[in-house]
């Protein structure tokens, strides 16, 4: 039976992807959609069907405010959701994975840059509902951040990590999502505490032993660039994930939510999902 998705921060750039995507799919349907309320700058979306925003026919579905209503089944075309998916502003994802568990509703979130909340929020919802929290969802990143462990394991300490992140100018966060997830994942191969061992961006002087350092790049529009650079003296390994088009990681969320939604209670990853966890 076809899962019914509810899309929080349907009119931005991730919204309309998936929205896109999903008419795509055989598997899933956008039974509601959800947007902060117009705000007199930006061109109004509230009550326009989200179809033709994401360059589609009609689907039926007028964008909403209310996400619990949406939750309930009492917006969008009426039917209750199976799973919401949520790529809008960390702000909010606490509120939502909150109003998710309330209504027993999976929740998959690929907003990025969230706080201690957020992450307080997702551990209580997972006691009632799934609950899949992924900086990125594609399947190129989450292999990555294996081979990035891996790598971690292997290489003796001597080698530096450095991870680059490349992304359009209108991204907010800074390192990104992805990139940070990638830093975290070199930190566990490697044994270490991440934070203690992150280099600030803006730094001068000789590099700290044993420092996980970011850089960052926002320019034009970059749809998003990661690399995890292992460096010695005389050599440097060098692993790395290009996206050029975001319908990758619109797909990975569709594919992951129709996962999700039949999951028990719990916390979830994209590598849980696709299995692809590395031998070593
Ligand atoms: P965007 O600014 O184009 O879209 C965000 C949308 O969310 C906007 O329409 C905005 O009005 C809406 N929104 C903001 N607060 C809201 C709220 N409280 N309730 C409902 N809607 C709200 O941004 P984007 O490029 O689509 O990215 C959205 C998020 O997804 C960012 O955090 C970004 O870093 C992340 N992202 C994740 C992945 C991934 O693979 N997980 C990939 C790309 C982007």
């Amino acid at each position: 039976m076809s899962k019914k998705i509810l899309l929080v921060g349907a009119s931005g750039r991730m919204g309309l992807a998936i929205t896109r995507a999903a008419a795509e799919s055989r598997q899933l349907r956008i039974v509601a959609a959800v947007d902060r309320p117009d705000d007199g700058v930006r061109p109004p979306v509230q009550g326009r069907d989200l179809g033709p925003l994401a360059g589609l026919a009609p689907l039926g579905v007028a964008v909403g405010a209310d996400l619990d209503a949406a939750l309930a089944g009492a917006a969008g075309n009426g039917e209750t959701p199976d799973v919401m998916i949520d790529f809008s502003s960390p702000a909010s994802t606490a509120a939502h994975l909150a109003a998710c568990a309330r209504a027993h509703v999976a929740a998959l979130v690929g907003t990025t840059g969230l706080g201690a909340d957020a992450e307080a929020a997702a551990q209580s919802a997972a006691a009632r509902v799934p609950v899949l929290i992924a900086a990125n969802t594609s399947v190129g990143v989450t292999l990555l951040a294996e081979l990035v462990r891996a790598a971690a394991r292997a290489l003796p300490a001597e080698f530096d990590i450095e991870i680059l992140d490349a992304h359009h100018r209108a991204k907010v966060d800074a390192p990104s999502g992805t990139a940070m997830a990638l830093g975290r994942a070199a930190a566990e191969g490697r044994g270490i505490d991440h934070d203690a061992a992150r280099l600030p961006i803006d730094r001068n002087g000789p590099r700290r032993e044993g420092g996980i350092g970011y850089s960052v790049v926002r320019a034009g529009d970059i749809v998003g660039e990661h690399e995890v650079v292992f460096a010695a003296a005389g050599e440097r390994v060098v692993l790395g994930h290009i996206a050029t088009d975001r319908t990758i990681f619109a797909r990975g969320a569709l594919r992951a939510a129709d996962w999700l939604a039949i999951q028990s209670p719990g916390r979830y990853s994209m590598v849980d999902f696709l299995g692809l966890k590395t031998a070593v």
